[in-house]
């Protein structure tokens, strides 16, 4: 994954800073340590890239993603109208890394409207016995922000495919509802 040092970011997985036809421009957010980078690492791995392509009839359907790594730095990106989803992530071995998604989240939606995808990623669901975060509390926050909410496990490559998957497919409702 080639680093891109634009502003808004510190680690990115496609050097654009514009949203060009065709593509998806999804930033990755919460603290660090969560599994941003590895979550990315994940995505651009994953034979559902190529499905997409094939699937959307649209030869330059593309993701990018940009992995934001320091939440401070994200007035910028609230503001960006190129963004088509946020993915916020916390990992459930730390609550302070919830709140802050939680933080995130209830900020994002003030800025950006209810238009706009969000996504609620709890990762490292393979630290069972660390677990100090629950599902039914960050799906109950979810629920509240009218955001998907899904667990993974990026160090297991676990539901990576079906976050992949839920993220365009929430992009192409927003932007045209009738689409199946
Ligand atoms: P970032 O700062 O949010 O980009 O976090 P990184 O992707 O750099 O991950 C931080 C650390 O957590 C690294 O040591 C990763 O190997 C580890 N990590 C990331 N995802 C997982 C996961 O799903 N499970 C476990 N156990 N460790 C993970």
């Amino acid at each position: 994954i080639p680093s891109d040092n634009s502003e808004e970011t510190t680690c990115s997985c496609e050097t654009s800073s514009t949203t060009a036809p065709g593509y998806y421009r999804v930033v990755m957010l919460g603290s660090e340590g969560v599994g941003k980078s590895a979550l990315a690492t994940q995505f651009m791995t994953s034979e559902y890239i190529g499905a997409f392509d094939i699937c959307s009839g649209d030869l330059d359907d593309e993701m990018i993603v940009s992995v934001q790594l320091d939440g401070e730095e994200s007035t910028d990106i609230l503001d960006n109208l190129n963004v088509d989803a946020y993915v916020v992530v916390h990992s459930i071995n730390d609550r302070d890394t919830y709140e802050s998604s939680v933080d995130t989240i209830h900020r994002l939606r003030n800025d950006i409207g209810s238009d706009r995808v969000i996504i609620m990623v709890a990762n490292k669901v393979d630290l069972v016995r660390k677990r100090v975060v629950t599902s039914e509390e960050a799906k109950k926050v979810a629920e509240r922000y009218d955001c998907k909410f899904t667990e993974t496990s990026a160090a297991l490559n676990h539901r990576i495919d079906e976050l992949l998957v839920g993220i365009i497919r929430q992009i192409r409702l927003k932007l045209n509802p009738v689409f199946d």
